[in-house]
């Protein structure tokens, strides 16, 4: 999968077949600009799920998330949208470095998010790529610099801010720890912490996971700031 450059339409299979259970509340009644809203529709996303209506309204008003939703229930949308629209609120451009990082458990799902962004993302001018380690270090090191957005796995996301010169996340806006329990499952407990150590204290987090097991806790304890905390649990 192509994982760099400007964000820019692809075809969308997005949202073909079955889909997940939606609310009556509508993207459209979301404080949110033209260009997300024509993004979201070219992808065929009208209606909100529960954890999209639950997060996005709190995530906009500049909150810490806690979000537990189960696997299906849409939480991509639940942070893009949100991370999208504060860096277009800010102007951001690729002159204010790294805005917002989205770490991923795999390099799969980091490919996925990324998708999605780029659909949902298109008529934006922001830059985004993906940090997954399937390239040499130097090349990845040149892809990154004026990223505004990058989605990473946890490992490689250290191995940039440790290591590449110019790559800089002092500025960073928002965070997101998406799957933050498979990021556990997979070890990277230390790692994530060691990542914080790099970020600006003032930012906004967004925090999802499937389950909210007792080091998920501790990671949001570390991590957020008095989060809303959204717990989706029926099947809806
Ligand atoms: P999760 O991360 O919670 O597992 P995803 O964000 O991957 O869920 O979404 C699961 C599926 O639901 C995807 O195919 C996605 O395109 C679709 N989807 C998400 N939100 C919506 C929506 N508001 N309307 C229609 N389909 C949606
Ligand atoms: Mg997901």
């Amino acid at each position: 999968a192509e994982c760099s450059g400007r964000v820019a339409a692809t075809t969308s299979t997005a949202n073909a077949g079955q889909g997940p259970a939606l609310t009556g509340r509508l993207f459209r009644e979301l404080p949110i600009s033209e260009r997300t809203l024509r993004g979201l529709e070219a992808s065929k996303y009208v209606k909100m799920t529960e954890i999209q209506s639950g997060a996005i309204p709190l995530a906009l008003s500049g909150r810490d998330i806690l979000g537990e939703a189960r696997t299906g229930s849409g939480k991509t949308l639940a942070f893009l949208v949100p991370a999208v629209e504060y860096l277009y609120r800010q102007n951001w451009s690729k002159m204010d470095g790294l805005g917002s990082v989205i770490v991923s458990p795999t390099r799969e799902l980091a490919y996925q998010i990324f998708q999605v962004l780029t659909n949902v993302g298109q008529e934006h001018e922001i830059s985004a790529g993906c940090i997954v380690g399937g390239r040499s270090l130097a090349e990845e090191q040149h892809a990154v610099a004026n990223m505004s957005i990058l989605v990473a796995t946890p490992g490689r996301l250290l191995q940039h801010l440790d290591e590449s010169p110019g790559f800089d996340a002092s500025a960073l806006l928002i965070l997101v720890i998406d799957e933050a329990d498979r990021i556990l499952d997979f070890g990277f407990q230390e790692t994530m912490h060691n990542i914080l150590q790099h970020l600006p204290v003032q930012r906004q987090t967004l925090l999802f996971s499937a389950t909210l097991h007792n080091s998920v806790h501790r990671l949001g304890r570390a991590a957020l700031r008095s989060p809303e905390v959204i717990s989706v649990h029926h099947n809806a």
